[in-house]
Order: C-alpha cells, then structure tokens, then sequence
C-alpha cells in the first residue's frame, strides 16, 4: 500500500514540486499516473522509494512510515519494490539469465532457489527462447520484458514502472501494458507512469492526473478495449 497525506515537497533551489498532495494505493491496484513534464511525478517515485524526503505530510509504502525509517532499513523497504525504466538499464556483458540472478545474487539468496525462481520469471514474461541471449540481441519490447521479469524476481508487492513504454514501438506498448496488468491481477501491485494518453484510454482503469505539483484527477475510467 502507498499512501500520501498531505504531501509537500519543496526542493532546496525553491521549487514546490508537490503541493498538499494525498493519495491512497491499495494492495492489488492497477494506477497510470499521467502528467506533463515537470509536474511532479518522479518526485513522487522519489519519495515512494525514498531517495528524497518530504518536505511536509506523510508518506507510508508496504507497511513503512517513510519520515521514521532509518537509513540502514532503507534497503529492507526497496525490497519490497520494484522498478521498471523507460531505458530498460539492463548489464550488457550479461545475459537476459544473469541480469535477472543478479539481483537474487546480491541479496545472498541461496543458489538453489536463484535456479528454480529466475527461469520462472523469465516464462512469466515469456523469454524462455531467449534467457541466454544479451540485451543486444533483443528488440526494445524484449528488453522491457528482462526488465519487468528482473523487477519481479524478488517478489515484490509494488511494481513501479516509469514510462515502460517510451522507447518501445507503439504496437508492443500495449503489449508491456498487458503483461503488467497479468502481472496485476496475480496479486502485485503496479503504478505505471506515462506519457502516452492513448494507453491509458485504450486500458482505462484508475487514472492519476499531477499537474503542477497536485493531483488535479484521480478516477477510474473506462478503456475502449472493453465491450
Ligand atoms: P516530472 O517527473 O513530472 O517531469 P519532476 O518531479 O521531475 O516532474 O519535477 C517537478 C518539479 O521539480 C519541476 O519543476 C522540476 O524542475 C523540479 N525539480 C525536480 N528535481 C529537482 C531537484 N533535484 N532540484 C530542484 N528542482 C527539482
């Protein structure tokens, strides 16, 4: 769960990049989070992980009152997320197999599990034919598929995809929305931002408006996939 209440955030140069911002995000929701350019939004995946502070309000994710955690359990806390970026940010050197293990590696999770979990993530995201390949063999909406699957391997309860679907073709845009939204109903979950206000018709769901540092919409609509 993610929750803001009124939230603030002014940075030092003076800027009020979130304004009395309140927001609920339940276990299990599906949000697009939408908004122009400087209106606030990384601010808020900031915030969410912890990378800043705010300024003023509350701001708790998956349990943790973030203005009380220590820095030492910051980690613990990131455990719990996982991220999806717009420029995939895969190892080059490693294959779509090891960029996933590597973040079971670090963590120090035993081998025997690394073995069973990381080709079951793969198959989630449906790569199986290409586990030993590199991401330079791969189209972009293959390496935002290792991307997704290397933010899923440690189970997290919130996925937080920042426009997954910038620098994907348009047609396989809708197919990263697809997976994440299978990856939704199995239980986790996953705010996605974006630029690309057809998407978010075409899917509709609960729809996050920030402009100017507040949310101005906040509200499930209908996609026209449906019917
Ligand atoms: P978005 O992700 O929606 O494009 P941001 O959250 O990055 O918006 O930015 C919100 C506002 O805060 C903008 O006016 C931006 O210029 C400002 N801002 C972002 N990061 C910083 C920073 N580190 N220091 C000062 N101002 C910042």
């Amino acid at each position: 769960m993610v929750e803001l209440k009124n939230v603030s955030v002014t940075y030092a140069s003076g800027v009020d990049a979130l304004n009395n911002v309140s927001l609920k995000i339940n276990d299990g929701d599906f949000a697009f989070v939408v908004g122009s350019s400087g209106a606030g939004k990384s601010t808020m995946i900031k915030l969410i992980l912890k990378e800043i502070d705010a300024t003023s309000g509350i701001v708790t994710v998956n349990g943790y009152n973030l203005s009380k955690l220590r820095k030492r359990k910051i980690p613990e806390l990131r455990r719990t997320i996982g991220i999806v970026f717009q420029d995939f940010r895969l190892i080059p050197s490693m294959t779509v197999y090891e960029n996933i293990a590597f973040v079971l590696r670090v963590i120090d999770a035993p081998r025997k599990y690394i073995r069973k979990r990381v080709p079951y993530v793969i198959s989630l995201v449906g790569l199986q034919a290409k586990a030993n390949s590199y991401p330079d063999e791969l189209s972009g909406g293959e390496k935002q598929r290792v991307a997704i699957a290397r933010a899923l391997v440690n189970d997290p309860k919130l996925i937080i995809a920042d426009e997954p679907t910038g620098n994907i073709d348009p047609e396989l845009s809708y197919e990263i929305v697809e997976l994440l939204k299978g990856i939704n109903e199995c239980g986790t979950t996953v705010l996605m931002v974006t630029h690309e206000h057809d998407l978010v018709r075409h899917f509709g769901g609960r729809i996050i408006n920030i402009t100017q540092g507040e949310i101005v919409f906040d509200e499930v609509i209908g996609g026209t996939n449906e019917g």
